[in-house]
């Protein structure tokens, strides 16, 4: 068999990964994608299935969310040939920085990457582990268009389908490994 198939990737991502109920807080499954990260042949695969989407050269800057995306986004960005891009919280970034916020259960988070990291015309593919609400995910593209930037892509490990995040992005079609 194919091992890099689609299937055989979602397979080995659902299989690989771990539920942790009522963390950080009650209610919430968290996925440990942790035990994926330390199976080379698992680590391997992940970072192949999103590269492997896009053409080497058809991406200028792959942005990590902070931080599980800065993980896979930067071998990934190594692999088509393109630039890496932290986004973090608040607070983190040294320099002039945009910044997009969004709401949450309780009060609302904010996001933030340097200014000067993303230039007009920039083609940027986003990256991050789980798409959940889509909170964060819609955040980090108004911050690649603060820049002036086009978002090429938006790859995860993992969707949560049911919490329907997908919606929240309307010029950008979600690409998930897995979807649960
Ligand atoms: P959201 O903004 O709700 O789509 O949440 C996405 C961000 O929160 C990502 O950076 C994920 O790493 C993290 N996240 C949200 N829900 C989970 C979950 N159930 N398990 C692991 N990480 C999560």
């Amino acid at each position: 068999a194919d091992s890099s198939a689609p299937a055989d990737l979602e397979s080995r991502i659902t299989s690989g990964m771990r539920d942790v109920p009522d963390f950080p807080k009650e209610g919430v499954v968290f996925k440990d994608i942790t035990p994926l990260l330390a199976d080379p042949e698992s680590l391997r695969a992940v970072v192949a299935g999103i590269a492997g989407r896009y053409a080497r050269g058809s991406v200028d800057a792959v942005l990590g969310l902070e931080a599980r995306g800065f993980i896979l986004g930067a071998p990934i960005a190594l692999e088509l040939g393109a630039g890496f891009v932290p986004v973090r919280k608040a607070g983190k970034l040294p320099r002039e920085t945009h910044r997009a916020s969004y709401d949450l259960e309780y009060g609302s988070e904010t996001i933030e990457m340097h200014a000067d990291a993303v230039g007009p015309g920039s083609r940027v593919l986003i990256v991050d582990d789980v798409l959940a609400t889509g909170g964060t995910a819609r955040a980090a593209v108004e911050l690649v268009d603060k820049a002036g930037g086009t978002v090429v892509g938006f790859s995860v490990l993992v969707e949560l389908g049911f919490l329907q995040g997908r919606r929240k992005l309307t010029d950008v079609e979600p690409h998930a490994l897995a979807v649960l």
